[in-house]
């Protein structure tokens, strides 16, 4: 960058500027994913949208790319590039709710741990992620699957307005009244249109949930997908939950003589009251007996980092993504062949059910175009050691070219890598178009291209 340009950044923003040969710049410019080893030209820790505005006034005057990350979790590593100016919005997390209107709003840089803490004082949640380290503003944009989906629809069903800082520098809010065309395509189409500073939710009682994982010996597990899928078809929307493989991690609950092997698991999230949920469970237990269990009452924030523990900053991540519209008994062999060798416990496959609440959404009213799946399945491969690359990463395509037949077209784009970007308009789906014309209208140049890219 300039020095011209870096000074008058420095001179107009409130938050901390770290360039390269400063303290702290290898800190900076750290991602979640270890993978990604990037040297960004600056990173502004960035305190409101007049800090986010000057970045991107401050990029496009020195003609460098500018890089948008909220919690950090990009897989592809979006949220920093070689030479890009990083606008870090990793100190913007204040979340306020209002009780009394049920919503919350939340700044740019919130993770959903922050968010839940927060709505849990009022035994409020919505639709989040499944680890409490995943940023508000990542998910959201993408659509945002968790377990309160099948209840209360993906994330981006529950937002109500945003706050955004467009590519020339203006900051509007959009909203069902207000820049209506944005609105929707920032309900699915990542983080293309703009940088958004503040997001408002709908909000949704969620006290205690009984939830936990239950882990099955993989000779039972085409009985479990099988009942699985029979039973989400029809399951009541309080309850949440997915199948995965699943290496079982050495913990109490686990016999000490099963921990490191691969299993088939169910992970339950029931938001209804305990004596209903048991019998849900109990459904799962009468199919096959567990090997082992910890599923119980707890508050909406434990179950949300219940695997923060898996899943720890600094691992290798390779991960592919497929929308199914059922999980069909013809595909089954292929996941009992490639699911059981999941190579590490940070490792994991998830079949995510994306009906009830979801399914209420037309396909056209938000970006996020497909209503007509029932899973969104994750090939999610982690792993800590880079001598393991090869392998790993041959485990995720292997397994993703064996099912891809039994798939829809696109994956959910949260869960592509950056090898997935030629896929874009079938991981946007139906909603291509109107995105691609939205973005002409929002991004003419593509300012905002560091994102599973819609191209004007
Ligand atoms: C461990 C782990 C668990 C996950 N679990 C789930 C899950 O349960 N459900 C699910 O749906 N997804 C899940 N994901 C995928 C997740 O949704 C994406 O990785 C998402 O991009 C993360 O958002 P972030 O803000 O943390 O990421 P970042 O790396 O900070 O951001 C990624 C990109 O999103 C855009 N972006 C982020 N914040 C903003 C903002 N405020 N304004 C504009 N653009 C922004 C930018 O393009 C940015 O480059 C998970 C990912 C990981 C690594």
């Amino acid at each position: 960058m300039s020095m011209k340009v870096m000074d008058s950044l420095r001179s107009s923003v409130k938050g901390s500027v770290v360039e390269e040969g400063d303290d702290g710049y290898d800190e900076a410019r750290v991602v979640y994913n270890a993978m990604i080893d990037r040297r960004p030209s600056a990173v502004v820790r960035c305190q409101g949208a007049a800090d986010v505005a000057a970045v991107v006034r401050a990029a496009a005057e020195d003609g460098s790319d500018v890089a948008v990350r909220g919690g950090g979790h990009s897989v592809p590593g979006f949220g920093t590039a070689d030479g890009a100016i990083v606008a870090d919005l990793g100190d913007m997390t204040t979340v306020t709710v209002d009780p009394a209107s049920s919503t919350a709003e939340a700044a740019g840089g919130a993770t959903w741990g922050m968010f839940n803490e927060a709505t849990s004082q009022h035994g409020l949640a919505t639709t989040g992620g499944i680890i409490s380290t995943t940023g508000v503003g990542g998910l959201t944009l993408g659509g945002g699957i968790g377990y309160l989906a099948r209840g209360h629809g993906l994330s981006c069903d529950n937002l109500l307005s945003a706050e955004v800082v467009l590519a020339d520098g203006r900051v509007v809010t959009a909203s069902a009244d207000e820049e209506p065309d944005l609105f929707w395509a920032l309900r699915g189409g990542g983080g293309n249109f703009g940088v958004v500073t503040k997001f408002t939710f709908r909000l949704h009682p969620v006290a205690e949930i009984y939830g936990g994982p239950m882990f099955f010996e993989l000779a039972d597990g085409p009985a479990i997908l099988a009942y699985f899928a029979d039973y989400v078809r029809t399951a009541p929307r309080e309850f949440g939950g997915f199948p995965a493989f699943q290496i079982a991690p050495a913990l109490p609950f686990v016999p000490e003589d099963r921990a490191g092997e691969p299993f088939v698991a169910v992970v339950f999230c029931i938001n209804g009251p305990a004596s209903e949920a048991e019998k849900i469970v109990q459904g799962f237990r009468d199919v096959a007996k567990p090997v082992a269990e910890m599923v119980g009452p707890m508050p909406y924030p434990a179950m949300n980092g219940l695997f923060d523990g898996l899943v720890p900053p600094g691992l290798q991540h390779y991960w592919k993504a497929a929308f199914l519209d059922e999980l069909r008994p013809e595909s089954v062999a292929a996941h009992m062949e490639h699911g059981p060798r999941v190579p590490t416990v940070n490792s994991t496959v998830h079949f995510y059910p994306i009906n009830g609440a979801c399914h209420d959404v037309a396909s056209d009213a938000t970006a996020f175009g497909h209503r007509d799946a029932n899973f969104a399945l994750v090939i999610a491969g982690m792993w800590p050691d880079p001598a393991e690359n090869t392998a790993n990463t041959a485990w995720v395509k292997d397994y993703y070219a064996a099912i891809e037949p039994f798939a829809q077209p696109g994956g959910y784009i949260n869960f592509a890598s950056q090898d997935d970007q030629p896929k874009a308009s079938s991981n946007y789906g139906a909603n291509y178009e109107r995105l691609r014309a939205v973005k002409r209208e929002y991004d003419p140049d593509n300012v905002f291209h560091l994102n599973q890219n819609i191209v004007p």
